[in-house]
């Protein structure tokens, strides 16, 4: 980008909206900003050279091209400013009607405009965060020689989660086409069976390991779960990294390696906006992304975790003991208090895990890992996989899984030992940005009973 000083004394165009107008009898000051920055620029109207009808639709909201000199600024807030010579008003925002009028709007209230809050400081600024680490996201892993893999949103397989998935039909709901015994027939689908949207791209990107070695992918993910939690939305991006000859440890450091590359990058791009986000918001964030990138994750058996949590003397609300799926609070303690880093915790019990995690020694427990972060509790969750054929197939059956013979096959000819991980990129926005709520991070969020826009 071109330093402004080159540009002093010099005849400029802008166009961008105006933010916010002041000023007095002689001169007007409007702050337009046209989104590339948090900061807006100050442009001056002389009233001798312009009237109070010239400016007249000048207001907040409205967008202008304004022609005028760049001059370094006598005023506090801004090195440069432009002193306007022409004014073309493009739209007009009437202020009885336009709804983002004032300064400092809550965030509810923005939640409710959300078809116009990209418009505000925060969440221009937010956007320029999560567009810096979406890049950040491909260039890590570009550089590693990983192969960006497209795996499908529609899906027929339907073994993870199964409650938790969309369905996708063209039959009509008024009318099913039913087969003998009553139920629906969805040979009359649409796909001649049963489909719905992913839950994760993870079993088809273990297909792509086994013969790419390493890829990612990075897509719209759906869960149809009811949690109104600030951490779960319904349609949210996942980046699900998955390699070939990588072992438990080897995932770890991957994914330790990659969350502090994009915590860095951001700090390093997008300084303007965590300082303002920082100033209206949270204070600490600044010093609590360079934290996380300064200081070595905690690797921590789940066995062990659960000791620490029972002798911790802490009376929880959700009890612990081993074998229990342990509850945001646990995992709160664990990382905010008795550790104050971020913890990988490992190896925990199959019976709380997915299928296809691999078993360890004990027979008990299995290769997890789940990234724990301050304020946010599960941002990563992984394993190293079962790549041994018999075992998988074992367990798939214990589970009653079928129709997964396609993934088998990854198992059937030239098994590898692979791991992998899920980040949800809006965890990571969230943690970036020190918001709260994760309706705030996306642009159009689709949460239980909301689906605007
Ligand atoms: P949680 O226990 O927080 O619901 P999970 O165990 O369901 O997470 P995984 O299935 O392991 O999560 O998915 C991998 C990652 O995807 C999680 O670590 C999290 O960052 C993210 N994630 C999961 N569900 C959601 C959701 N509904 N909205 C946003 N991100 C999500
Ligand atoms: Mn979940």
């Amino acid at each position: 980008m071109a330093e402004p000083a080159e540009f002093i004394g010099k005849t400029v165009d802008v166009k961008g909206w105006v933010r916010s107008r002041r000023g007095n009898k002689y001169v007007q000051f409007v702050a337009l900003n046209d989104g590339s920055s948090v900061k807006s620029l100050q442009i001056v109207f002389d009233l001798t050279k312009f009237t109070d009808d010239d400016l007249r639709l000048v207001t907040t909201g409205a967008s202008l091209h304004v022609q005028g000199t760049l001059v370094e600024s006598q005023g506090k807030g801004q090195t440069v400013e432009i002193q306007a010579t022409e004014l073309q008003v493009y739209g007009t925002a009437d202020p009885d009607t336009y709804p983002l009028q004032k300064k400092g709007h809550s965030l509810e209230f923005l939640r409710e405009k959300a078809h116009l809050r990209p418009r505000t400081n925060y969440f221009s600024s937010v956007l320029r965060i999560r567009h810096a680490l979406a890049y950040a996201v491909h260039k890590f892993f570009n550089d590693k020689g990983f192969c960006y893999f497209h795996t499908p949103l529609i899906t027929a397989s339907d073994c993870e989660g199964a409650g938790a998935q969309f369905q996708v039909t063209t039959l009509p709901l008024g009318d099913l086409p039913l087969g003998k015994d009553g139920s629906v027939d969805y040979s009359k689908d649409f796909f001649g069976k049963m489909a719905s949207l992913t839950v994760s791209g993870q079993l088809e990107g273990e297909l792509g390991a086994t013969a790419l070695g390493c890829i990612y992918t990075f897509g719209p993910t759906f869960r149809a779960e009811n949690s109104n939690t600030p951490r779960h939305l319904s349609e949210f991006w996942m980046i699900e990294p998955e390699m070939a000859f990588y072992e438990i440890a080897d995932n770890m450091d991957l994914a330790e390696e990659f969350i502090k590359y994009c915590i860095s990058y951001a700090l390093e791009h997008c300084k303007d906006d965590i300082e303002f986000l920082a100033e209206y918001f949270d204070k600490e964030l600044p010093e609590r992304l360079k934290f996380v990138v300064e200081n070595e994750f905690v690797r921590l058996p789940y066995t062990e975790g659960v000791r620490i949590l029972e002798d911790s003397g802490r009376k929880f609300e959700f009890p612990v003991y081993w074998g229990v799926d342990l509850a945001s609070e646990h995992e709160r303690f664990l990382v905010e208090e008795h550790f104050k880093k971020p913890v990988i915790l490992t190896d925990y019990p199959k019976e709380i895990k997915a299928f296809y995690m691999k078993l360890n020694d004990d027979g008990k427990t299995v290769r997890a890992m789940d990234v724990l972060f301050p304020k946010i509790g599960e941002i990563i969750g992984g394993s190293q996989r079962e790549d041994d054929f018999g075992k998988l197939k074992g367990r798939m059956e214990e589970l009653g899984l079928e129709g997964m013979d396609w993934y088998l096959d990854t198992r059937r000819f030239g098994s590898v030992p692979h791991s992998g991980f899920g980040l949800g990129f809006e965890r990571l926005v969230l943690f970036v940005t020190g918001m709260q709520n994760i309706r705030d991070v996306i642009p159009f969020p689709r949460y239980p009973k909301n689906c605007e826009y």
